[in-house]
C-alpha cells in the first residue's frame, strides 16, 4: 500500500495537494477537518462536540479523533492506500495511527511535510476565510491554530524523522510547482 501522511501548518496547502495526490495515485482521502465539518453540518453529537473546540482553534480531544479514525480505516480490498490529511496532529494520534495500520499489516510509507513561512500562512488563511466563510479562518482563531500547530503538532516531525519517513517539501510556489516537488518524491518510492 502507499500510505501518505500530508503534514503542515494550517494554510500550508495540505487539502489542495492531497486532492492532486488522490487524482494521480488513486488514494483514499482521510481528512479529519472535512469529516468534522460534515458532522457539524449534520448536527450529530460528534459534530456539536467537535465544534466547541474548532471555533476556538483548539484540537478536538485525542480519544474522540482516534475512535473516529478507527471506524474509518476499514478494509477495502481494492484500496491502494490512504492519504491522511490533518491527522495525526499529536504524538498520541501518531502512535495510535501506527498501531491501527500495523493491525492491518501495513504502515506509513512517507510523511510529506509542507514547509511554509508563517507570514504566508496567516495571509492565505485570512483570504480563504473571506472566500469560504470557514468560521475558524478569522484572525484570532488563526493565531491560536498556529500556536497549537507549533506546540502540539510540529513535534510529530521528530517522531517521523526518527523513523526515516519525513520528507520536507518547500510549500511556497504555484500549486503545480509544489505538486511537482511532491511527485518527484512519491514516484521514487517502491510500494
Ligand atoms: P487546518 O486548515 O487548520 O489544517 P483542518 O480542516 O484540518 O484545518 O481542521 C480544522 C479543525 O478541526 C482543527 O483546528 C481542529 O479543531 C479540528 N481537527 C481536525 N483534525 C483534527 C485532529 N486530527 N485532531 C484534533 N482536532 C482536529
Amino acid at each position: 500500500m502507499l500510505n501518505i501522511v500530508i503534514f503542515g501548518a494550517p494554510g500550508s496547502g495540505k487539502g489542495t495537494q492531497s486532492q492532486k495526490l488522490i487524482d494521480k495515485y488513486h488514494l483514499t482521502h482521510i481528512a479529519t477537518g472535512d469529516i468534522l465539518r460534515a458532522e457539524r453540518e449534520n448536527h450529530t453529537r460528534l459534530g456539536e462536540l467537535a465544534n466547541q473546540y474548532m471555533v476556538k482553534g483548539q484540537l478536538v480531544p485525542d480519544d474522540i479523533i482516534i475512535k473516529m479514525l478507527e471506524e474509518l480505516i476499514v478494509h477495502k480490498p481494492d484500496n491502494v492506500g490512504y492519504i491522511f490529511d490533518g491527522f495525526p496532529r499529536t504524538s498520541n494520534q501518531g502512535e495510535a495511527l501506527d498501531n491501527m495500520l500495523l493491525k492491518k499489516d501495513t504502515d506509513i510509507t512517507v510523511v510529506l511535510s509542507l514547509e511554509v513561512d508563517d507570514k504566508y500562512l496567516t495571509e492565505r488563511l485570512i483570504k480563504r476565510g473571506e472566500v469560504s466563510g470557514r468560521n475558524d479562518d478569522t484572525e484570532e482563531t488563526i493565531k491560536s491554530r498556529l500556536q497549537v500547530y507549533y506546540r502540539q503538532t510540529a513535534p510529530l516531525k521528530d517522531y517521523y524523522e526518527k523513523q526515516g519517513k519525513l520528507v520536507r517539501i518547500n510549500g511556497v510556489g504555484t500549486i503545480d510547482e509544489i505538486f511537482g516537488r511532491i511527485e518527484r518524491v512519491v514516484d521514487k518510492i517502491n510500494y
